[in-house]
């Protein structure tokens, strides 16, 4: 008998059909004999309604009272389900987060689970019972709710999946699986039999919005395997692990960031400790910066040119602006107008010509690249947010056939 954790997000349970489809997989998953642990998201836009609601009271609500608000949504969803799936003669029972022993830290909307204790699952199990866990959500120390951030619940699953040995964890959602492309955007894009974690930190780092970020990450750190598959239409999906067989594709994805930024800051002194005085400025207000380039110094001084999220423009030129005589009271500037394309493949570790391609697409459209970023198993570029669509769509038919 094996034990199996499967994950549903919130259009998976959006109404009573939905939740009744969920019902009958995970009854599937059962009567073929399986033990199954169910984690949920809150129904379909349950968590943007919450906090649309909050925002009707306040502009600045209590970090506290945000997660205990927002911890209601999937608790709707767990009873609802083990109500269906009691409805249709499967043993379940549902716990929220804490019942099912999440202990977190205490950054409130962003938490981090320090331990789980499994033994109400383990004796939830042992009665027969399918175990319908709130996904999401925990308790700190003070005993008070905590959540871990959008999209959470897969966080949970893996969290879950690793600390009870489970022989498979199964991530369904309202896509097939992980394609090379956005499937909505690019007709000609394909679903991925396997692709490795590091592929996968790679793409939902990018805004492949199929994963949530910390779930990939967890899932490397345990070895624990996941599936990405659909609630709606039962075909097999897409494998996340370690290592992929050589699947013929040199690369695996391309995927397009809108939320991207290009800052500026000129005539920076060309003396050591002046791109430790900008970047530390950022880190202490937790703004990541992504591309980097310096320019080559010129009568004593250099141009630094970086990207951050699009979502802290603002926040990035007013602190720098705040603090520019620490480093040459430079003209500083920012641009909105762009977007980031990246190529991700394991693949290209063992190939050489993939950046020459990628560039060869881009020049063929007359695409102008603004910044050029590599690593061992990417390659991006900031171009003008016009031309990502047709970038993105050439890049692909360049790799992909
Ligand atoms: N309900 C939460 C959210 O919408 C968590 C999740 O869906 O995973 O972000
Ligand atoms: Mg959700």
């Amino acid at each position: 008998m094996a034990l199996i954790v499967q994950k549903f997000g919130g259009t998976s349970v959006k109404d009573r059909n939905r939740i009744f489809n969920v019902a009958r997989i995970v009854a599937n998953t059962r009567n073929a004999g399986n033990d199954v642990v169910v984690v949920v998201s809150a129904q379909g836009d349950t968590t943007d309604d919450l906090i649309a609601k909050a925002a009707e009271i306040t502009s600045d609500p209590s970090h506290r009272e945000m997660d205990m608000l927002l911890a209601a949504g999937e608790e709707i969803s767990i009873a609802l389900l083990a109500m269906a799936l009691q409805e249709i003669g499967v043993s379940a029972v549902s716990l929220t987060g804490w019942q099912a022993g999440f202990v977190t830290d205490r950054s409130y909307s962003k938490a981090r689970i320090k331990r789980l204790d499994t033994e109400r699952v383990e004796s939830e199990l042992a009665r027969n019972r399918v175990v319908v866990v709130a996904g999401f959500q925990g308790l700190n120390r003070s005993d008070d709710i905590t959540t871990l951030g959008r999209g959470g619940s897969d966080t949970s699953a893996v969290a879950l999946a690793a600390a009870l040995h489970a022989d498979r964890c199964q991530i369904y959602t309202d896509v097939e699986g992980v394609f090379t492309a956005d499937p909505r955007k690019i007709p000609k894009a394909t679903k991925l039999k396997e692709i490795t974690f590091d592929e996968m930190l790679e793409l939902a780092s990018l805004g492949a919005q199929v994963l949530n970020n910390r779930s990939v990450e967890l899932a490397k750190k345990y070895g624990v395997e996941l599936e990405v598959l659909s609630s709606i239409n039962p075909i097999p999906g897409t494998i996340v692990k370690e290592e992929t067989k050589v699947s013929g594709l040199l690369i695996t994805g391309v995927a397009k960031d809108d939320n991207v930024a290009v800052v500026s800051i000129k005539g920076v002194p060309d003396v050591p400790g002046m791109s430790f005085k900008v970047f530390s400025l950022l880190a202490q207000r937790n703004i990541n910066v992504d591309i980097i380039l310096q320019s080559s110094g010129t009568e004593g001084t250099k141009d630094l040119v970086f990207t951050v999220p699009l979502t802290d423009a603002e926040s990035t030129v007013s602190v720098l602006e705040d603090h520019k005589s620490r480093f040459g009271d430079g003209e500083i500037s920012v641009d909105k107008t762009c977007a980031k394309v990246s190529v991700v493949g394991a693949g290209m570790q063992s190939h050489p010509g993939v950046a020459s391609t990628m560039f060869e697409a881009l020049s063929g459209q007359n695409i102008n690249i603004r910044m050029i970023s590599t690593s061992e198993i990417k390659i991006s570029v900031i171009i003008d947010k016009n031309d990502a669509d047709r970038a993105v769509s050439a890049i692909h038919d360049a790799f992909i056939q």
